[in-house]
């Protein structure tokens, strides 16, 4: 993002505007964190805003400020694609292929806002009229605090964009240890507890709110584990009938996956999760290492994200998509060498 188009941006936000907000489909911490900062900042700037997420998200994140104004594209569809069209002005937040969208994907294509990406994603799609794609950042959440520096809006951050914010962080750097927490993070982060973020409040609304099925399927999910020591791999499954068996709900196998990586020796973790009503198996790949786990989302399972944590996905069963993972890995060998 230039400096041009920093004082573009200023200009449009000069006149009161319909502006709609729209994070990935399956929006997590970072993806609902970045989107209501950025809502409650335009809001308080005395535009018209939405945000409109594709479908539903955890519950561990319904507490979020603002989270009761949010759209969900799924069950408001006309009402949706009203504000999109209507619209002057569309940001992207936490990704950068409009297809992470899902049913959403038309009407932004043929929306006539100017639309501004912000995310922190490989590869990002030249879809938008302004661009601030930075792979280095931990998280969008980080990206809309320097956003929101450069806008010379950081006075504005209150407590509920300081906690909305700090939510996307804490989440998308797993409580600020993944690589790519810097320095800056953390000073990011004490500025934002300085201006009203109660960081022990937000740690137990989002981890300490599990219910007793999520910790029995976490307990499924750890006695399918399998550890590949040739590899340097783990890999978890998760099938519909075991989903089943502890009442899934939405969020309850985020993170799971990062019980495979935190095995002794372990460079490359995956999870595949059964969705049998849309005829797929869900894939979250990590990687602790230089081992790129977005190039092998990319490559074998039509996905994509971070050199370090990537998800796809196969429409082939559990068991052959599971075949086919095993299949692949010795071309990888060299590689997940410790
Ligand atoms: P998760 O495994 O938690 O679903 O996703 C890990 C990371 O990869 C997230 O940053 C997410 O946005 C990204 N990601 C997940 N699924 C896909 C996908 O199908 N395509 C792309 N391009 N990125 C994905
Ligand atoms: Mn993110």
């Amino acid at each position: 993002m230039t400096k041009n188009d920093i004082l573009e941006i200023k200009q449009l936000l000069n006149a009161p505007r319909n502006i709609v907000i729209v994070p990935h489909k399956n929006p997590d911490g970072d993806a609902m964190g970045s989107s209501l900062a950025l809502y409650h900042y335009l809001k308080g700037l005395g535009h018209q805003t939405k945000v409109i997420v594709p479908n539903d998200y955890p519950s561990f994140l319904k507490w979020l400020p603002g989270d009761r104004t949010v759209l969900i594209y799924e069950g408001s569809v006309d009402m949706a694609n009203t504000a999109i069209a209507d619209a002057d002005i569309i940001f992207t937040l936490d990704f950068n292929a409009l297809n992470r969208t899902g049913a959403m994907e038309p009407a932004l294509k043929s929306a006539s806002a100017v639309k501004i990406l912000i995310d922190h994603h490989q590869q990002p799609e030249n879809y938008a009229k302004y661009i601030y794609s930075d792979v280095s950042m931990s998280s969008t959440c980080e990206m809309i605090y320097h956003f929101l520096v450069m806008l010379d809006a950081v006075l504005s951050i209150d407590a509920k964009i300081a906690s909305c914010l700090y939510v996307g962080i804490m989440t998308d750097t797993g409580s600020f240890r993944f690589s790519s927490t810097t320095s800056t993070t953390h000073r990011v982060v004490a500025d934002l507890i300085d201006k009203g973020a109660k960081n022990t409040v937000i740690h137990n609304k989002v981890y300490d709110n599990n219910s007793h099925n999520r910790l029995k399927l976490l307990g499924c999910a750890l006695n399918n584990l399998k550890v590949l020591k040739d590899y340097n791999t783990a890999y978890i499954t998760l099938s519909q009938e075991e989903l089943n068996a502890f009442k899934f709900k939405k969020g309850d196998t985020e993170g799971v996956v990062n019980y495979a990586l935190s095995v002794k020796d372990v460079q490359f973790a995956v999870i595949f999760i059964e969705h049998k009503i849309e005829s797929l198996v869900k894939i979250s790949f990590r990687s602790n290492s230089a081992f790129d786990v977005n190039q092998f989302a990319r490559k074998h399972f039509n996905g994509g994200g971070h050199i370090n944590a990537a998800g796809g996905r196969s429409e082939m069963s559990l068991n052959d998509t599971i075949e086919k993972f095993i299949s692949i890995l010795p071309q990888y060998k060299n590689d997940l060498k410790s």
